[in-house]
């Protein structure tokens, strides 16, 4: 920084600044060094990055503080990174609010399933169908909802449209709102999210179709960085999941995975074999896919409000994945069947009360953890100086209060790379 410059933006006096810059490791023994909690902190912003973090009156003393400087005051406030939602499939037509409302009446999913205008194929259906500009304006309003709760960092999947065509409609939207939003985006090929209906009992087609045409192409036209795949009873098979997640390595796509969410289908051990970044859901996960997972390096990502949504007691197993030593991150799975959740704030939330995590723990794998898991560790998820200024101020007072204070929200400020996106 040139020191003759005044900074764009200055936060000071905050009450509780944590930093997370202690939150790669899970090993400190207390929890404020797992947090990098500063009191009487302060951070300075210059051209979307952080420039200095610390006490209150260091800051202020060592950074050029000019009339365009813009200074909040957070005195009572806690202060923390953007939230990183590492797993949304954001891009869609259409609600799904009838098989919601008949789950929690106990219908039979396959009584559902056969009721008009239910399951991902409906989605699919209206996806396929709305135009360009139609998606783009529904994204847009599912983007300002998650950036009020504070998310600034999102990952955001295909996987509604299912032939190439419709893929890349999904995905262009995704480049269009990286390139002309604040919000930082990572994007995923999903292609193999579910069989089209086109391709009912020729599901091997249909795995041709995705590694033959649709990854090259999505992987030509740079629409992705990873690749995903659900791999589940009556989705895609371990075998087809390896050949696809393949196939996208070799295209530079890195893989990803939908595992074990509703059923132990050894997801997990595939996720160690493939060495994926992250393995996602993991609700039924078996102990040695699990170990295995840890072993190869991949971090697991609990999305718990889909248990919630769907109306289920059974959760992924947090105990035994910390146990273990796995690194763990959370994400609302937004998507229009099984979660229309817009708020991590409501993740964390779930993660205390359902998974029993603890708080820290949660608030580690809402930030640093999640931006590991979308490969954004060294751009997003701490506030850490060189970073990009993506970071919330909270109307709280003390950050035990982020799971306590139950769908209500207390972000009362949101900045991504520099920028107010929310309050002031
Ligand atoms: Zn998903």
């Amino acid at each position: 920084m040139d020191a003759s410059q005044s900074v764009d933006l200055l936060i000071y006096n905050i009450k509780e600044l944590l930093t997370l810059v202690d939150g790669y490791t899970t090993s400190a023994k207390d929890n404020e060094k797992k947090l990098g909690i500063i009191e009487d902190g302060a951070v300075a912003i210059k051209n979307g990055r952080i420039v200095k973090v610390g006490k209150s009156d260091e800051v202020t003393s060592s950074v050029k503080i000019g009339k365009n400087t813009y200074q909040i005051d957070a005195s009572k406030k806690v202060v923390l990174p953007g939230f990183v939602d590492p797993h949304t499939h954001l891009v869609f037509a259409g609600t799904r609010e009838k098989e919601f409302l008949l789950r929690q009446q106990g219908v039979p999913e396959s009584k559902i399933m056969k009721e008009e205008n239910t399951g991902i194929i409906s989605t699919v259906r209206w996806t396929r169908k709305a135009t360009y500009e139609e998606l783009l304006e529904e994204t847009k309003k599912h983007l300002t909802s998650i950036a009020d709760w504070g998310t600034t960092t999102v990952e955001v999947k295909s996987g509604y449209g299912l032939n190439l065509e419709e893929e890349i409609k999904m995905l262009k939207i995704v480049k269009d709102l990286k390139e002309h939003t604040l919000i930082n985006f990572k994007s995923t090929l999903l292609a193999a999210h579910i069989i089209p209906p086109e391709y009912n009992m020729r599901d091997e087609k249909y795995v041709d179709l995705v590694v033959e045409d649709i990854i090259p192409i999505i992987a030509k036209n740079d629409l992705a960085n990873f690749n995903d795949v659900w791999c589940e009873k009556g989705k895609f098979t371990r075998e087809q999941a390896k050949r696809i997640l393949h196939v996208g390595k070799k295209f530079g796509l890195k893989p990803k995975i939908h595992a074990d969410e509703l059923s132990n289908c050894g997801g997990a051990e595939v996720a160690a074999e493939v060495s994926t970044i992250s393995a996602d859901h993991l609700i039924y996960a078996s102990e040695e896919g699990l170990k295995k997972m840890k072993e190869a390096g991949v971090i697991g990502v609990l999305l718990p409000t889909v248990s919630f949504s769907l109306g289920k007691e059974d959760y992924a197993p947090y105990s035994k994945m910390k146990e273990i030593g796995l690194t763990v991150a959370l994400g609302t799975d937004f998507n229009p069947g099984t979660s229309f959740c817009p708020s991590m704030p409501f993740v964390i939330t779930l993660a205390v009360t359902k998974l029993k995590m603890s708080v820290e723990d949660a608030i580690i794998a809402s930030t640093i953890n999640a931006a590991k898991a979308i490969d954004m560790d060294k751009e997003v998820g701490t506030i850490e100086e060189g970073k990009r200024a993506n970071i919330n101020i909270l109307s709280i007072h003390h950050y035990e209060e982020i799971p306590y204070r139950i769908a209500e929200n207390y972000v009362e400020t949101v900045i991504s790379n520099g920028e107010i996106v929310k309050g002031g």
